[in-house]
């Protein structure tokens, strides 16, 4: 019989989660039955999605919602022998008992020199929301601006690089001169640390005086305020996600953007990755290519213990990491 470890949410987060809201416990599995598989977590992920989506999705004493890198150790299910590796919405568990129908297997042609947590970064869920908020959403073309903020994360890294792979100019920002540095590094234009420049209003005019024709939104809040007014006519904004409201226990209210979306003729729509589900296969496939001829880079900032899931997870929203958050059990 295996033994679990699972984090748990003790009660729903109010503001900025804090370790008392979390507790590690230990659970018994049955052996796998007919159809079922018995997973062992190798990596998870930490994303910024599970602080929303804790409150509609889950309630308290529930498990951690999330993905993660797992191998196959024991199976009652021909389609996932012994030894595969899988991506499974396992939550934050060590072990797991699965019918299948929540994982995806890992690309037949992973190379073995690219590490399986890129399944949970540039060749995953993250990977996809940046390709897909950039050609499904914007419908980018070559020769535009792009604007991308929490642009030296998981998703805005990406955004950055396939953007320029597109013939783009990007700018970028991001909270450290480390991450600029970063980003620099990616080639992306221009770059700037929102957090130190005396106006960003004046640092996106420098960035782009001709303004943006595309902006992919990762904070939401005050930068979307000051950067709307910043678009080209025409221009195209694919809401992707509002990082700086999640912590909020009042919401924030404007300055509105509703004139200047009008006067602007602005298309501003919000998406979530799985509209494109069909799309995976195809598209990882894709990216795994543009990694492997050194086109696509992607840096993982890793934190080493299943027990310090709740502080990666905390650390991620503080903006600790540089490319994707990772744990490795
Ligand atoms: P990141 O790797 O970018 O990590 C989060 C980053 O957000 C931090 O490193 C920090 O970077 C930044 N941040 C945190 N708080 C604030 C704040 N108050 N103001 C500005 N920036 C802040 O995460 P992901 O790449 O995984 O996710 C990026 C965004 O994409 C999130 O909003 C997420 O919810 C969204 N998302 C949406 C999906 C969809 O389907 N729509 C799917 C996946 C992600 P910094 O130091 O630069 O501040």
């Amino acid at each position: 019989m295996a033994q679990a470890k699972i984090w748990v949410l003790k009660q729903h987060f109010d503001g900025f989660p804090k370790d008392s809201d979390f507790e590690l416990k230990v659970e018994q599995l049955s052996e796998p039955a007919d159809g079922e598989v018995l997973l062992e977590a190798i990596f998870l992920s930490v994303d910024p999605y599970m602080r929303p989506f804790s409150r509609f999705r889950m309630q308290a004493e529930d498990v951690m919602i999330g993905t993660q890198v797992a191998k196959v150790i024991k199976s009652n299910n021909p389609s996932f022998p012994v030894g595969c590796h899988v991506v499974g919405r396992s939550g934050w568990r060590t072990h797991t008992l699965s019918d299948g129908s929540d994982l995806t297997k890992i690309l037949d042609n992973w190379p073995h020199d690219v590490s399986l947590s890129h399944a949970l970064g540039a060749i995953g869920m993250p990977g996809l929301t940046a390709l897909y908020g950039l050609e499904e959403v914007c419908a980018i073309k070559p020769g535009e601006t792009l604007l991308v903020n929490a642009a030296a994360g998981a998703v805005g890294s990406v955004v950055g690089q396939i953007a320029k792979l597109k013939g783009c100019k990007v700018v970028g920002s991001a909270g450290g001169d480390d991450k600029v540095a970063y980003l620099k590094e990616l080639g992306f234009d221009q770059a700037f640390n929102y957090k130190t420049v005396l106006s960003l209003e004046e640092a996106l005019k420098n960035a782009s005086p001709e303004g943006y024709d595309c902006y992919f939104e990762n904070v939401g809040g005050p930068f979307s305020s000051v950067a709307i007014p910043q678009m080209k006519n025409l221009g195209r904004i694919a809401v992707c996600g509002a990082i700086s409201l999640y912590n909020d226990s009042t919401p924030q209210t404007g300055p509105y953007q509703q004139l200047t979306m009008i006067v602007k003729q602005l298309k501003i729509e919000g998406f979530l990755v799985g509209r494109w589900e069909h799309k995976n296969e195809e598209s990882l496939k894709r990216m795994l290519t543009w990694m492997q001829e050194g086109k696509l880079k992607c840096k993982e900032h890793v934190t080493v213990g299943f027990e310090n899931m709740p502080a990666a997870f905390m650390g991620m929203l503080k903006g600790e990491n540089i490319g994707k958050a990772i744990v490795k059990v």
